[in-house]
């Protein structure tokens, strides 16, 4: 018996599970392969405020202050850095929709910059090349690695007691009395009093049989890796049209991601699951990310990857406890790109539904039943870091 069972340890999953093992909640950390084995460990890892939707903006300033105290608070390293994010523009009507966005984000109150030639540009970030003739700069955004952050959650939550259950996956949520009993595993049964289902693209599979659903849209993106190399950059960088983003790691290596394209359905089942790519998508972010940041094109690429996107009709994702749902269940899912981000404060409020219901954040626009009938989507995906 343990009091909440969360489901995926993912940043979301782990987070949640490191706030309630430090608030004294019985914790269980199920997670199918291993932790950040899936989105968290996929990911660019940017940090960003800018370009966020007005109703996500408050969880992802919230989210901002605590990485930067993340380190102390789990007694390990997550490389985050606060080292800024570029957006750039590469026409006169990227260059348009980029000073727009900084009007509309400096009045929401966040520190953004417009950078309007390619001199401004070179003067924060030297590596940046011609073609990038306008943009943006949050100085207050950032970086971090993207699976030792994951791994610092994780071992936080075990240290605070929780137990975690690698290589596990959950088969079903149980439900008795009209409210969460527990789950089945492929491994055994896990009574508890609360649920908390973090398992990104695959949440759906637990939540149709209770007649649930969140509408998602599966899309992948094409992440290159290269070998350490000597830092000349930074900021994380994205584009108007996010058709790529990239950025250098604290010890020198690029991490650079194609568009967005939609998934051809494989998914290679292993140690860990992997996503076949596509070639074209390799060659396409070559020769965008690399317009952008000349050096990129002599970097030695060591690893290369597809990562899966979990788009929302709207491209928020949902963070509830629904009234429609058996009581004791609680969803973290859909979050269409830009979950790492939030990962501190999606713990959180997750903890904090599992425990009392209600959470202080302002989560109103994160509801299920806010999407009705709607199914697919209706935004573009928007990958910036
Ligand atoms: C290429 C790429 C770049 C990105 N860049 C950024 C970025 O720069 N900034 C940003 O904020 N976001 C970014 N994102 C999005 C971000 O990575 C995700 O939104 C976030 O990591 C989602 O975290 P999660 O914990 O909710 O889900 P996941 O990390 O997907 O975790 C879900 C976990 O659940 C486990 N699981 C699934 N089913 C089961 C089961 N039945 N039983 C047990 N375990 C199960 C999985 O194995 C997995 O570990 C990017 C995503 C991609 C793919």
């Amino acid at each position: 018996m343990t009091d909440v069972v969360v489901i995926g340890a993912g940043i979301s999953g782990a987070a949640c599970a490191w706030e309630l093992a430090s608030r004294g909640v019985r914790t269980t950390l199920v997670e199918r392969w291993h932790p950040a084995a899936m989105g968290s460990g996929w990911s660019l890892a940017g940090v960003r405020q800018s370009g966020r939707h007005p109703a996500e903006l408050p969880l992802a300033r919230a989210a901002v202050d605590r990485w930067a105290a993340l380190d102390e608070a789990l007694g390990a390293k997550t490389f985050y850095r606060r080292q800024g994010n570029l957006r750039l523009a590469r026409t006169a009507a990227e260059a348009d929709v980029i000073e727009r966005l900084v009007r509309e984000q400096s009045a929401a109150g966040l520190d953004i910059e417009f950078l309007g030639d390619h001199d401004a540009i070179r003067a924060v970030a030297p590596a940046i090349g011609p073609a990038a003739i306008a943009g943006s700069l949050c100085r207050s955004d950032g970086h971090a690695d993207a699976v030792a952050s994951v791994q610092a959650f994780v071992a936080a939550a075990r240290r605070h007691g929780a137990e975690l259950r690698v290589g596990e996956r959950v088969l079903a949520i149980e439900i008795a009395g009209g409210r969460v009993a527990g789950v089945t595993t492929d491994k055994g049964r896990i009574a508890a009093g609360a649920v908390v289902l973090a398992a990104g693209i695959f949440g759906n599979e637990l939540l149709r049989p209770l007649g649930l659903e969140v509408p998602l849209a599966l899309h992948m993106v094409t992440v290159l890796r290269s070998t350490p190399t000597t830092r000349r950059l930074d900021q994380v960088i994205g584009v108007a049209n996010a058709d790529c983003a990239g950025r250098q790691e604290v010890d020198g290596r690029w991490r650079a991601t194609s568009g967005v394209e939609p998934w051809h359905g494989e998914l290679i089942d292993g140690d860990a699951p992997r996503v076949p790519c596509a070639a074209e998508a390799l060659a396409g972010t070559v020769s965008k990310f690399g317009a952008l940041v000349p050096e990129f094109r002599a970097a030695r690429i060591a690893e290369i990857w597809a990562g899966l996107i979990d788009l929302t009709p709207d491209a928020l994702p949902v963070l509830d406890a629904p009234a429609a749902a058996p009581q004791g269940l609680v969803i973290g899912m859909g979050f269409s790109g830009h979950g790492f981000c939030l990962g501190p404060v999606t713990g959180a409020i997750l903890a904090d539904l599992a425990t009392t219901g209600a959470s202080e954040f302002p989560i109103a626009p994160f509801g299920l039943a806010r999407f009705g009938a709607m199914r697919g989507s209706a935004e573009p995906v928007t990958l910036h870091g």
